[in-house]
Formats: structure tokens, C-alpha cells, sequence
């Protein structure tokens, strides 16, 4: 652990560079415009996938980047998706799923069922089923997982009741690349961003 506490030493020269920054935030609280949902996959950083600052996303990480519908009553995740809608008021909500997702991987090859991930991975099941076969398996199924957490976010009456003033993003990060391809709702096909703009 010794890397991480020397890590922390490094961290307060940065900290006190960006003061203004943290001081404002301890000041006036945090207003993060972004809830991020992503997986716990330690590959995948979404402060620095996006290059976001303290105070930017207001994040939530699980395995496999799954939000249970609201029949699940997991309250862990319920929270923090009532507390970032109905109290930060974020303006959007980003599921990113990710290549290589183990999650999703352990689902398309079974978990054994008295584990503790079994019970959390039923709840990305569905996205197994809807897979084309002919397709790369596991990268067709963690494409499905995101659009089926977006199903299951809207269970959520709280966010139905939002939706004008929330924007709901589908995101891929490709641990390739480092590039992020969204699910273009118009298209129905995943695009990568155009940089330029
Ligand atoms: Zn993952």
C-alpha cells in the first residue's frame, strides 16, 4: 500500500495547485451535471476515460455497470440514482459498458449459483437473450447490457418524471483504444463520436 500513501503525498501538491477548485467545491457543495454508471472494472476510470475533474461526475461503479429495475428494491443503487435525479438534478445520465466486461463474461459462462455475483448478474440476464448468435458473443451481450440498464432505469418513476430535462447517454469504452462509441437512438447502431466537434 505503500505506492498509494506516497500517492496521497503527490495528490496534496496537486490539490493545493487546483485549490480554488477543491475549496470551492467544500464551499458551495458539489453540483456534478453527470451521473456516470459504469462498471467496477478497475481498467476503466471514468474520470480519466473523460478527463473529468473532482466534482464533474457523480459516480456510480458495480459489476457489469447495471442499474436493477425498481422491483429489485437493491437499494444501494436506487439511492444513488434517486439522489443524483431528484437532488443533484443531473442533467445527464451515462451507462457505460465496457469491452472485455468480465461481468458479462462470467454470465455467458455461468456463475455458479450459490455466488453472491449470480444474484447480482441476473439482473443483465435479458441482455443474453436478446443477443444475435452470429455476432462476437460477449461484445454483442455487453452492447445489450447497456441498452437493457437503460430499460431498467426507466422503471424508475422519479426518472420518467425527468425526462425533459434529462438526457440519457449510452456509451461503450473500447480498453483498446480508449475511445468511447455511443448507441445512436436514431440509427439504432453504435457510432464513434466525432472529434472534431
Ligand atoms: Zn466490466
Amino acid at each position: 500500500m505503500n505506492k498509494f500513501i506516497k500517492g496521497n503525498k503527490i495528490f496534496t501538491t496537486k490539490f493545493a495547485e487546483n485549490q480554488k477548485l477543491y475549496h470551492d467545491l467544500v464551499e458551495n457543495g458539489q453540483h456534478p451535471k453527470v451521473l456516470w454508471v459504469g462498471c467496477s472494472d478497475s481498467r476503466v476510470v471514468p474520470e480519466f476515460i473523460v478527463n473529468a475533474n473532482a466534482g464533474d461526475l457523480f459516480v456510480m461503479r458495480n459489476i457489469a455497470n447495471i442499474i436493477p429495475p425498481k422491483t429489485a428494491n437493491e437499494s444501494c443503487t436506487s439511492s444513488a440514482l434517486e439522489y443524483a435525479v431528484l437532488h443533484l438534478k443531473v442533467e445527464h445520465i451515462v451507462i457505460c459498458g465496457h469491452t472485455g466486461c468480465g461481468g458479462i463474461d462470467t454470465l455467458l459462462k455461468g456463475v455458479p449459483q450459490d455466488s453472491t455475483i449470480a444474484d447480482w448478474l441476473q439482473y443483465a440476464c435479458s441482455a443474453v437473450k436478446n443477443c444475435d448468435e452470429n455476432d462476437d458473443l460477449l461484445l454483442a451481450t455487453i452492447k445489450q447490457n447497456i441498452l437493457t440498464q437503460v430499460t431498467h432505469l426507466l422503471t424508475f418513476g422519479f426518472v420518467q418524471n425527468r425526462l425533459e430535462k434529462l438526457k440519457i447517454h449510452k456509451w461503450l469504452y473500447d480498453m483498446n483504444s480508449g475511445e468511447i462509441s455511443f448507441f445512436d437512438d436514431n440509427s439504432q447502431d453504435w457510432k464513434m463520436f466525432d472529434y472534431s466537434k
